[in-house]
Protein backbone atom coordinates (compact mmCIF):
# COMPACT_ATOMS: atom_id res chain seq x y z
CA UNK A 1 0.00 0.00 0.00
CA UNK A 2 1.79 3.64 -0.81
CA UNK A 3 2.17 5.73 2.26
CA UNK A 4 -0.35 7.86 3.08
CA UNK A 5 1.68 11.47 2.15
CA UNK A 6 0.53 14.19 3.94
CA UNK A 7 2.67 18.00 3.91
CA UNK A 8 2.45 20.91 5.57
CA UNK A 9 3.53 24.86 5.10
CA UNK A 10 3.80 26.18 8.39
CA UNK A 11 4.04 29.82 8.05
CA UNK A 12 4.77 31.83 11.18
CA UNK A 13 2.74 34.84 11.08
CA UNK A 14 5.46 37.36 11.78
CA UNK A 15 4.94 39.57 8.17
CA UNK A 16 4.29 39.21 4.86
CA UNK A 17 5.10 36.19 3.36
CA UNK A 18 8.00 36.55 1.29
CA UNK A 19 8.25 34.80 -2.10
CA UNK A 20 10.25 32.48 -0.66
CA UNK A 21 7.97 31.27 1.51
CA UNK A 22 4.97 30.99 -1.44
CA UNK A 23 7.61 28.72 -2.99
CA UNK A 24 7.63 26.51 0.09
CA UNK A 25 4.35 26.11 0.04
CA UNK A 26 4.24 25.42 -3.77
CA UNK A 27 6.48 23.15 -3.44
CA UNK A 28 4.55 21.31 -0.70
CA UNK A 29 1.28 21.72 -2.84
CA UNK A 30 2.98 19.92 -5.91
CA UNK A 31 4.37 17.17 -3.64
CA UNK A 32 1.25 16.11 -2.11
CA UNK A 33 -1.10 16.53 -5.28
CA UNK A 34 1.47 14.22 -7.30
CA UNK A 35 1.09 11.41 -4.44
CA UNK A 36 -2.72 12.09 -3.88
CA UNK A 37 -1.92 13.46 -0.89
CA UNK A 38 -2.85 16.30 1.57
CA UNK A 39 -1.48 19.49 1.77
CA UNK A 40 -1.88 21.24 5.49
CA UNK A 41 -1.57 24.62 6.62
CA UNK A 42 -0.19 25.21 9.97
CA UNK A 43 -0.18 28.68 11.59
CA UNK A 44 3.06 28.73 14.07
CA UNK A 45 2.06 31.24 16.34
CA UNK A 46 3.81 30.43 19.59
CA UNK A 47 6.53 33.36 19.79
CA UNK A 48 4.18 36.43 20.89
CA UNK A 49 6.24 38.48 20.69
CA UNK A 50 6.71 38.46 16.93
CA UNK A 51 3.24 37.84 16.16
CA UNK A 52 1.88 40.01 12.92
CA UNK A 53 -2.02 40.51 13.30
CA UNK A 54 -3.15 40.89 9.59
CA UNK A 55 -0.16 37.92 8.79
CA UNK A 56 -2.52 35.41 9.51
CA UNK A 57 -5.08 37.08 7.14
CA UNK A 58 -2.44 37.79 4.41
CA UNK A 59 -0.98 33.93 4.20
CA UNK A 60 -4.36 32.82 3.44
CA UNK A 61 -5.01 35.88 0.91
CA UNK A 62 -1.90 35.00 -0.67
CA UNK A 63 -2.60 31.19 -0.96
CA UNK A 64 -5.95 31.44 -2.38
CA UNK A 65 -4.77 34.15 -4.94
CA UNK A 66 -1.90 32.26 -5.96
CA UNK A 67 -4.03 29.05 -6.62
CA UNK A 68 -2.38 26.84 -3.97
CA UNK A 69 -5.26 25.50 -1.62
CA UNK A 70 -4.75 23.73 1.69
CA UNK A 71 -6.63 20.96 2.09
CA UNK A 72 -6.73 21.07 5.73
CA UNK A 73 -5.93 24.22 8.14
CA UNK A 74 -7.93 26.64 10.15
CA UNK A 75 -11.45 26.90 9.05
CA UNK A 76 -11.18 24.32 6.94
CA UNK A 77 -11.55 20.41 7.35
CA UNK A 78 -10.15 20.83 10.76
CA UNK A 79 -9.51 16.78 11.04
CA UNK A 80 -6.21 17.00 13.24
CA UNK A 81 -7.14 21.02 14.66
CA UNK A 82 -6.88 23.10 15.83
CA UNK A 83 -4.27 24.33 13.11
CA UNK A 84 -3.50 27.55 14.80
CA UNK A 85 -0.69 26.60 17.64
CA UNK A 86 -1.75 29.35 19.94
CA UNK A 87 -4.75 27.28 20.28
CA UNK A 88 -3.12 23.94 20.67
CA UNK A 89 -0.87 25.54 23.34
CA UNK A 90 -2.36 23.47 26.69
CA UNK A 91 -0.72 20.54 24.34
CA UNK A 92 2.72 20.90 24.40
CA UNK A 93 3.73 20.73 28.69
CA UNK A 94 3.01 17.30 28.52
CA UNK A 95 4.97 16.67 25.59
CA UNK A 96 7.76 18.53 27.38
CA UNK A 97 7.07 16.44 30.50
CA UNK A 98 7.63 12.98 28.98
CA UNK A 99 11.20 14.10 27.78
CA UNK A 100 11.99 14.64 31.35
CA UNK A 101 10.47 12.09 32.68
CA UNK A 102 12.65 9.75 30.21
CA UNK A 103 15.61 11.83 30.67
CA UNK A 104 15.77 13.64 27.19
CA UNK A 105 15.46 17.10 28.78
CA UNK A 106 15.87 18.65 31.92
CA UNK A 107 15.04 22.04 33.89
CA UNK A 108 17.36 24.93 33.50
CA UNK A 109 16.56 28.17 35.99
CA UNK A 110 19.39 30.12 34.65
CA UNK A 111 18.09 33.71 34.62
CA UNK A 112 18.99 35.70 31.57
CA UNK A 113 21.02 37.74 33.86
CA UNK A 114 23.19 34.54 34.62
CA UNK A 115 23.18 33.38 31.01
CA UNK A 116 24.64 36.78 29.93
CA UNK A 117 27.65 36.92 32.29
CA UNK A 118 28.33 33.45 31.08
CA UNK A 119 28.63 34.70 27.32
CA UNK A 120 30.61 37.59 28.56
CA UNK A 121 33.36 35.31 30.40
CA UNK A 122 33.26 33.06 27.52
CA UNK A 123 33.99 36.09 25.16
CA UNK A 124 36.62 37.67 26.81
CA UNK A 125 38.17 34.26 26.97
CA UNK A 126 37.83 34.18 23.40
CA UNK A 127 35.67 31.50 23.74
CA UNK A 128 32.00 30.86 22.67
CA UNK A 129 29.43 29.77 25.25
CA UNK A 130 27.11 27.02 24.58
CA UNK A 131 24.50 25.43 26.83
CA UNK A 132 25.49 21.73 25.93
CA UNK A 133 27.22 18.37 26.99
CA UNK A 134 30.48 20.61 27.87
CA UNK A 135 28.92 22.50 30.85
CA UNK A 136 25.53 21.53 31.56
CA UNK A 137 27.08 19.23 34.51
CA UNK A 138 29.53 21.43 35.63
CA UNK A 139 27.53 23.03 38.35
CA UNK A 140 28.07 26.63 37.39
CA UNK A 141 24.31 25.96 35.19
CA UNK A 142 21.68 25.51 37.47
CA UNK A 143 19.88 23.00 36.59
CA UNK A 144 18.23 19.33 36.78
CA UNK A 145 21.23 17.62 36.34
CA UNK A 146 22.85 19.24 39.08
CA UNK A 147 20.14 19.78 41.86
CA UNK A 148 18.37 17.18 43.28
CA UNK A 149 14.51 16.09 42.83
CA UNK A 150 13.50 17.86 46.04
CA UNK A 151 15.43 21.14 45.13
CA UNK A 152 14.05 21.52 41.13
CA UNK A 153 10.97 20.07 43.29
CA UNK A 154 10.61 23.71 45.95
CA UNK A 155 12.06 25.84 43.05
CA UNK A 156 9.22 24.68 40.71
CA UNK A 157 6.70 25.15 43.99
CA UNK A 158 8.39 28.35 44.96
CA UNK A 159 7.40 30.14 41.25
CA UNK A 160 10.59 30.34 40.43
CA UNK A 161 10.72 30.70 36.89
CA UNK A 162 12.25 27.75 34.41
CA UNK A 163 12.95 26.48 30.53
CA UNK A 164 13.03 23.08 29.87
CA UNK A 165 15.85 22.34 27.66
CA UNK A 166 16.52 19.31 25.30
CA UNK A 167 19.84 16.88 26.48
CA UNK A 168 21.53 16.88 23.25
CA UNK A 169 23.62 13.01 23.60
CA UNK A 170 27.08 13.31 23.90
CA UNK A 171 29.86 12.75 20.93
CA UNK A 172 27.43 10.89 18.44
CA UNK A 173 28.16 10.74 14.99
CA UNK A 174 24.61 11.51 14.05
CA UNK A 175 23.49 10.45 10.60
CA UNK A 176 20.29 11.88 8.96
CA UNK A 177 18.80 11.80 5.37
CA UNK A 178 17.27 14.88 3.12
CA UNK A 179 15.13 13.80 0.04
CA UNK A 180 17.31 16.93 -1.49
CA UNK A 181 20.51 16.91 -0.35
CA UNK A 182 21.25 13.28 0.73
CA UNK A 183 23.12 11.77 3.44
CA UNK A 184 24.20 14.51 6.28
CA UNK A 185 26.24 13.31 9.21
CA UNK A 186 27.17 15.87 12.59
CA UNK A 187 28.66 14.93 15.54
CA UNK A 188 26.69 16.14 18.27
CA UNK A 189 28.52 17.86 20.44
CA UNK A 190 28.54 20.73 18.24
CA UNK A 191 24.81 21.63 19.12
CA UNK A 192 23.42 23.33 22.09
CA UNK A 193 20.59 21.99 24.24
CA UNK A 194 18.19 24.02 23.01
CA UNK A 195 14.94 25.21 24.74
CA UNK A 196 12.02 23.07 24.05
CA UNK A 197 9.75 25.18 26.62
CA UNK A 198 9.71 28.29 27.60
CA UNK A 199 9.10 30.31 30.99
CA UNK A 200 6.29 31.94 29.21
CA UNK A 201 4.80 28.90 29.40
CA UNK A 202 4.52 28.63 25.80
CA UNK A 203 6.84 26.10 23.56
CA UNK A 204 9.37 26.93 21.39
CA UNK A 205 8.80 26.64 17.34
CA UNK A 206 11.11 23.22 17.81
CA UNK A 207 8.94 21.46 19.98
CA UNK A 208 5.58 22.27 18.83
CA UNK A 209 6.48 22.09 15.18
CA UNK A 210 7.64 18.29 16.17
CA UNK A 211 4.84 17.73 17.91
CA UNK A 212 2.57 18.65 15.65
CA UNK A 213 4.37 17.16 12.69
CA UNK A 214 3.54 13.64 14.76
CA UNK A 215 -0.07 14.34 16.00
CA UNK A 216 -0.84 15.65 12.46
CA UNK A 217 0.57 12.59 11.26
CA UNK A 218 3.30 14.58 8.46
CA UNK A 219 4.82 12.22 6.25
CA UNK A 220 7.50 14.71 4.86
CA UNK A 221 9.05 17.85 5.86
CA UNK A 222 9.14 20.35 2.91
CA UNK A 223 10.92 23.44 3.99
CA UNK A 224 13.54 26.16 3.31
CA UNK A 225 17.07 25.78 3.63
CA UNK A 226 17.12 27.98 6.78
CA UNK A 227 15.29 25.20 8.69
CA UNK A 228 18.60 22.92 7.68
CA UNK A 229 20.50 23.07 11.00
CA UNK A 230 17.49 22.71 13.27
CA UNK A 231 17.24 18.99 11.49
CA UNK A 232 19.44 17.16 13.95
CA UNK A 233 17.86 18.10 16.97
CA UNK A 234 14.58 17.65 15.02
CA UNK A 235 15.39 14.10 13.50
CA UNK A 236 17.04 13.59 17.88
CA UNK A 237 13.55 14.60 19.12
CA UNK A 238 11.51 12.20 17.09
CA UNK A 239 14.02 9.38 18.93
CA UNK A 240 13.52 11.13 22.03
CA UNK A 241 9.97 10.24 21.68
CA UNK A 242 10.30 6.94 19.86
CA UNK A 243 8.10 8.69 17.00
CA UNK A 244 8.77 7.37 13.32
CA UNK A 245 10.66 10.24 11.43
CA UNK A 246 9.10 12.30 8.89
CA UNK A 247 11.17 12.78 5.67
CA UNK A 248 13.33 15.82 5.62
CA UNK A 249 13.67 17.92 2.44
CA UNK A 250 15.36 21.27 2.51
CA UNK A 251 14.55 23.30 -0.55
CA UNK A 252 17.52 25.65 -1.93
CA UNK A 253 17.43 29.69 -1.02
CA UNK A 254 16.13 32.26 -3.20
CA UNK A 255 18.94 34.36 -3.78
CA UNK A 256 19.72 37.78 -4.76
CA UNK A 257 19.01 39.04 -8.78
CA UNK A 258 23.05 40.64 -7.98
CA UNK A 259 25.56 40.16 -5.42
CA UNK A 260 25.36 37.09 -3.03
CA UNK A 261 23.08 36.15 -0.15
CA UNK A 262 18.89 36.08 0.12
CA UNK A 263 16.19 37.44 -2.09
CA UNK A 264 15.32 40.00 0.78
CA UNK A 265 12.92 43.04 0.56
CA UNK A 266 15.61 45.72 -0.06
CA UNK A 267 16.54 44.10 -3.06
CA UNK A 268 13.16 44.24 -4.32
CA UNK A 269 12.51 47.96 -3.25
CA UNK A 270 16.15 48.93 -4.75
CA UNK A 271 15.35 47.44 -8.23
CA UNK A 272 11.72 47.94 -8.22
CA UNK A 273 10.39 44.47 -8.31
CA UNK A 274 8.16 42.75 -5.56
CA UNK A 275 9.13 40.31 -3.12
CA UNK A 276 5.61 39.63 -1.69
CA UNK A 277 2.71 37.79 -3.73
CA UNK A 278 0.11 41.05 -2.39
CA UNK A 279 0.44 44.18 -1.28
CA UNK A 280 1.05 44.52 1.93
CA UNK A 281 0.47 47.52 4.56
CA UNK A 282 2.77 47.60 7.16
CA UNK A 283 0.35 47.71 10.47
CA UNK A 284 2.98 49.85 12.68
CA UNK A 285 5.14 52.27 10.14
CA UNK A 286 1.90 52.18 7.53
CA UNK A 287 4.57 51.03 4.91
CA UNK A 288 3.79 49.76 1.46
CA UNK A 289 5.18 47.09 -0.09
CA UNK A 290 4.10 45.98 -3.77
CA UNK A 291 2.81 42.43 -4.55
CA UNK A 292 3.14 40.71 -7.48
CA UNK A 293 -1.18 40.74 -8.02
CA UNK A 294 -0.97 44.27 -7.75
CA UNK A 295 1.66 44.93 -10.08
CA UNK A 296 -0.20 42.90 -12.68
CA UNK A 297 1.01 39.20 -12.88
CA UNK A 298 -0.83 36.45 -13.72
CA UNK A 299 -1.16 34.51 -10.61
CA UNK A 300 -0.36 30.77 -13.01
CA UNK A 301 2.74 32.71 -14.38
CA UNK A 302 3.67 33.67 -10.75
CA UNK A 303 3.37 30.23 -9.50
CA UNK A 304 5.33 29.20 -13.13
CA UNK A 305 8.12 31.06 -12.50
CA UNK A 306 8.21 30.35 -8.34
CA UNK A 307 8.30 26.81 -9.54
CA UNK A 308 11.96 27.11 -11.58
CA UNK A 309 13.27 28.95 -8.48
CA UNK A 310 14.96 26.04 -7.37
CA UNK A 311 13.26 22.69 -9.44
CA UNK A 312 13.73 22.04 -13.40
CA UNK A 313 11.60 19.43 -14.93
CA UNK A 314 15.10 18.63 -17.32
CA UNK A 315 13.71 19.24 -20.27
CA UNK A 316 13.68 22.48 -22.46
CA UNK A 317 10.22 23.05 -21.61
CA UNK A 318 9.81 26.26 -19.48
CA UNK A 319 5.89 26.59 -19.82
CA UNK A 320 4.21 25.05 -16.99
CA UNK A 321 0.25 25.04 -16.11
CA UNK A 322 -0.28 23.68 -12.35
CA UNK A 323 -1.83 20.70 -13.65
CA UNK A 324 1.59 20.52 -15.64
CA UNK A 325 3.87 20.88 -12.86
CA UNK A 326 1.93 18.65 -10.59
CA UNK A 327 2.55 15.83 -13.34
CA UNK A 328 6.31 16.48 -13.68
CA UNK A 329 7.55 17.88 -9.89
CA UNK A 330 9.74 15.84 -8.16
CA UNK A 331 11.62 16.39 -5.35
CA UNK A 332 14.55 14.58 -7.14
CA UNK A 333 15.40 17.45 -9.44
CA UNK A 334 15.08 20.01 -6.66
CA UNK A 335 18.79 21.85 -6.68
CA UNK A 336 21.25 22.14 -3.39
CA UNK A 337 22.55 25.45 -4.95
CA UNK A 338 20.51 28.71 -4.33
CA UNK A 339 18.37 29.80 -7.12
CA UNK A 340 19.04 33.22 -8.81
CA UNK A 341 16.27 35.84 -8.82
CA UNK A 342 15.72 37.39 -11.63
CA UNK A 343 12.87 39.90 -12.47
CA UNK A 344 13.28 39.63 -16.37
CA UNK A 345 12.53 36.54 -16.06
CA UNK A 346 9.48 36.91 -14.33
CA UNK A 347 8.13 39.13 -16.51
CA UNK A 348 9.12 37.19 -19.32
CA UNK A 349 6.66 34.33 -18.01
CA UNK A 350 3.97 36.98 -17.97
CA UNK A 351 4.49 37.99 -21.32
CA UNK A 352 4.35 34.67 -22.47
CA UNK A 353 0.88 34.24 -20.19
CA UNK A 354 -0.57 37.09 -21.94
CA UNK A 355 -0.19 35.43 -25.54
CA UNK A 356 -2.43 32.42 -24.17
CA UNK A 357 -4.72 34.27 -21.87
CA UNK A 358 -8.20 34.71 -23.72
CA UNK A 359 -8.74 38.01 -24.96
CA UNK A 360 -12.07 38.43 -23.28
CA UNK A 361 -10.52 37.95 -20.42
CA UNK A 362 -8.35 40.07 -20.74
CA UNK A 363 -10.50 42.64 -22.40
CA UNK A 364 -12.01 42.72 -18.89
CA UNK A 365 -9.36 43.92 -16.99
CA UNK A 366 -8.75 46.14 -20.09
CA UNK A 367 -12.13 47.78 -19.60
CA UNK A 368 -11.70 48.68 -16.21
CA UNK A 369 -8.57 50.84 -16.51
CA UNK A 370 -10.39 52.41 -19.41
CA UNK A 371 -13.56 52.84 -17.24
CA UNK A 372 -11.12 54.51 -14.68
CA UNK A 373 -10.00 56.94 -17.55
CA UNK A 374 -13.96 57.79 -18.25
CA UNK A 375 -13.61 55.76 -21.52
CA UNK A 376 -16.74 53.25 -22.21
CA UNK A 377 -16.62 51.32 -24.99
CA UNK A 378 -18.40 47.93 -25.86
CA UNK A 379 -16.64 44.75 -24.91
CA UNK A 380 -16.20 43.69 -28.73
CA UNK A 381 -14.44 46.60 -29.35
CA UNK A 382 -11.94 46.46 -26.43
CA UNK A 383 -11.10 42.32 -27.54
CA UNK A 384 -9.94 43.64 -30.84
CA UNK A 385 -7.96 46.18 -29.21
CA UNK A 386 -6.50 43.47 -26.95
CA UNK A 387 -6.10 40.73 -29.73
CA UNK A 388 -3.78 43.45 -31.92
CA UNK A 389 -1.64 45.11 -28.82
CA UNK A 390 -1.30 41.79 -26.54
CA UNK A 391 1.45 40.22 -28.11
CA UNK A 392 3.53 43.59 -27.31
CA UNK A 393 2.43 43.36 -23.91
CA UNK A 394 3.77 41.86 -20.80
CA UNK A 395 1.24 42.98 -18.08
CA UNK A 396 -2.68 44.29 -18.66
CA UNK A 397 -1.29 48.26 -17.70
CA UNK A 398 0.79 47.98 -20.81
CA UNK A 399 -2.06 48.19 -23.04
CA UNK A 400 -3.36 52.38 -22.63
CA UNK A 401 0.50 53.32 -23.97
CA UNK A 402 -0.06 50.56 -26.57
CA UNK A 403 -3.69 51.20 -27.60
CA UNK A 404 -4.31 54.90 -26.90
CA UNK A 405 -5.19 55.76 -29.78
CA UNK A 406 -7.72 53.48 -30.55
CA UNK A 407 -10.33 55.08 -28.24
CA UNK A 408 -8.58 59.03 -28.10
CA UNK A 409 -7.13 60.78 -30.92
CA UNK A 410 -3.24 62.08 -30.46
CA UNK A 411 -2.89 65.10 -28.89
CA UNK A 412 0.62 65.73 -29.57
CA UNK A 413 3.13 64.04 -32.29
CA UNK A 414 6.38 62.30 -31.85
CA UNK A 415 8.35 65.27 -32.72
CA UNK A 416 11.32 63.50 -34.57
CA UNK A 417 9.08 61.41 -36.47
CA UNK A 418 7.15 64.71 -37.56
CA UNK A 419 10.03 66.31 -38.77
CA UNK A 420 11.72 63.60 -41.25
CA UNK A 421 8.20 62.63 -42.18
CA UNK A 422 6.12 65.76 -42.65
CA UNK A 423 7.55 67.96 -45.31
CA UNK A 424 6.28 70.26 -47.29
CA UNK A 425 4.17 68.26 -49.35
CA UNK A 426 2.21 66.02 -47.18
CA UNK A 427 -0.11 68.42 -45.94
CA UNK A 428 -1.95 68.81 -49.59
CA UNK A 429 -1.14 65.08 -50.41
CA UNK A 430 -3.09 64.19 -46.83
CA UNK A 431 -6.01 66.40 -47.94
CA UNK A 432 -6.21 64.01 -51.64
CA UNK A 433 -6.07 61.27 -49.20
CA UNK A 434 -9.01 63.17 -47.09
CA UNK A 435 -11.11 62.84 -50.56
CA UNK A 436 -9.75 59.54 -51.25
CA UNK A 437 -11.18 57.97 -47.74
CA UNK A 438 -14.59 59.45 -47.85
CA UNK A 439 -14.71 57.65 -51.33
CA UNK A 440 -14.00 54.23 -49.94
CA UNK A 441 -17.66 52.18 -49.19
CA UNK A 442 -16.39 48.97 -47.60
CA UNK A 443 -14.25 50.43 -44.58
CA UNK A 444 -12.71 47.09 -43.58
CA UNK A 445 -9.06 46.64 -42.84
CA UNK A 446 -8.19 44.73 -46.31
CA UNK A 447 -10.30 47.29 -48.28
CA UNK A 448 -9.05 49.92 -47.20
CA UNK A 449 -5.28 48.80 -47.77
CA UNK A 450 -6.20 47.68 -51.03
CA UNK A 451 -7.94 50.84 -51.83
CA UNK A 452 -5.41 53.46 -50.69
CA UNK A 453 -2.21 51.49 -51.58
CA UNK A 454 -3.53 51.79 -55.59
CA UNK A 455 -4.50 55.01 -55.03
CA UNK A 456 -0.82 55.86 -53.93
CA UNK A 457 0.57 53.79 -57.01
CA UNK A 458 -1.36 55.95 -59.48
CA UNK A 459 0.55 58.81 -57.81
CA UNK A 460 3.25 57.39 -58.41
CA UNK A 461 5.53 58.24 -54.92
CA UNK A 462 6.92 55.97 -52.46
CA UNK A 463 4.23 54.68 -50.12
CA UNK A 464 6.06 55.96 -46.77
CA UNK A 465 5.05 59.78 -48.25
CA UNK A 466 1.59 58.66 -47.46
CA UNK A 467 1.42 55.67 -45.01
CA UNK A 468 3.96 57.03 -42.33
CA UNK A 469 2.25 60.95 -42.44
CA UNK A 470 -1.36 58.78 -42.16
CA UNK A 471 -0.01 56.45 -39.28
CA UNK A 472 1.55 59.94 -37.32
CA UNK A 473 -2.22 61.58 -37.61
CA UNK A 474 -3.88 58.32 -36.29
CA UNK A 475 -1.22 57.45 -33.72
CA UNK A 476 0.58 60.34 -33.01
CA UNK A 477 3.79 58.26 -33.92
CA UNK A 478 5.23 55.75 -35.56
CA UNK A 479 4.04 52.60 -33.64
CA UNK A 480 1.29 50.28 -33.05
CA UNK A 481 0.01 47.65 -34.81
CA UNK A 482 -1.06 47.38 -38.35
CA UNK A 483 -2.45 50.50 -39.72
CA UNK A 484 -5.34 49.64 -41.54
CA UNK A 485 -6.26 47.61 -38.69
CA UNK A 486 -6.48 50.89 -36.72
CA UNK A 487 -8.19 52.38 -39.70
CA UNK A 488 -10.99 50.00 -39.46
CA UNK A 489 -11.53 50.22 -35.71
CA UNK A 490 -11.15 53.84 -35.78
CA UNK A 491 -14.03 54.02 -38.47
CA UNK A 492 -13.87 56.67 -41.37
CA UNK A 493 -14.84 59.70 -39.77
CA UNK A 494 -12.64 59.61 -36.88
CA UNK A 495 -10.02 58.62 -39.76
CA UNK A 496 -10.87 61.66 -41.76
CA UNK A 497 -10.98 64.00 -38.57
CA UNK A 498 -7.23 63.00 -37.17
CA UNK A 499 -5.91 63.86 -40.88
CA UNK A 500 -7.55 67.05 -40.43
CA UNK A 501 -5.97 67.34 -37.24
CA UNK A 502 -2.83 66.38 -37.89
CA UNK A 503 -2.93 68.97 -41.29
CA UNK A 504 -3.64 71.73 -38.91
CA UNK A 505 -1.41 70.79 -35.88
CA UNK A 506 1.95 70.19 -37.89
N1 LIG B 1 7.32 28.18 11.49
C1 LIG B 1 8.47 27.88 10.67
C2 LIG B 1 8.59 28.98 9.63
O1 LIG B 1 8.15 30.04 9.90
C3 LIG B 1 8.28 26.52 10.05
C4 LIG B 1 9.50 25.82 9.66
C5 LIG B 1 9.18 24.39 9.27
O2 LIG B 1 8.54 24.23 8.22
O3 LIG B 1 9.50 23.49 10.02
O4 LIG B 1 9.10 28.86 8.56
Amino acid sequence: MKPNIRVRFAPSPTGPLHIGGVRTALYNYLFAKKHQGTFVLRIEDTDQTRYVKNAEQYIVDALEWAKIPFDEGPGKNEKFGPYRQSERKGLYKEYADILINSGWAYYAFDTSEQLDEHRKGHEEAGKTFIYNWHNREKGRLINSLVLNKEEVKSKIDAGEKFVIRFKSPENENLQMEDEIRGQISINTNTLDDKILFKSDGMPTYHLANIVDDHLMEISHVIRGEEWLPSMPLHVLLYRAFNWECPKFAHLPLILKPVGKGKLSKRDGDKLGFPVFPLEYTNEISGEVSRGYKEDGYFADAFINMLAFLGWNPGTEQEIFSINNLVESFDLKRVGKSGAKFSAEKAQWFNQQYMQNKESDELAKAYAQILKEKGITENSAFIEKVVSCVKERATFVSDFWSLSSFFFEAPTTYDAKASKKNWKEETAALMEELILKISSIAVFSSENTEKEIKEWILTKDIGFGKVMQPLRLSLVGALKGPHLFDIIEMVGKEETVQRLKNAIKNL
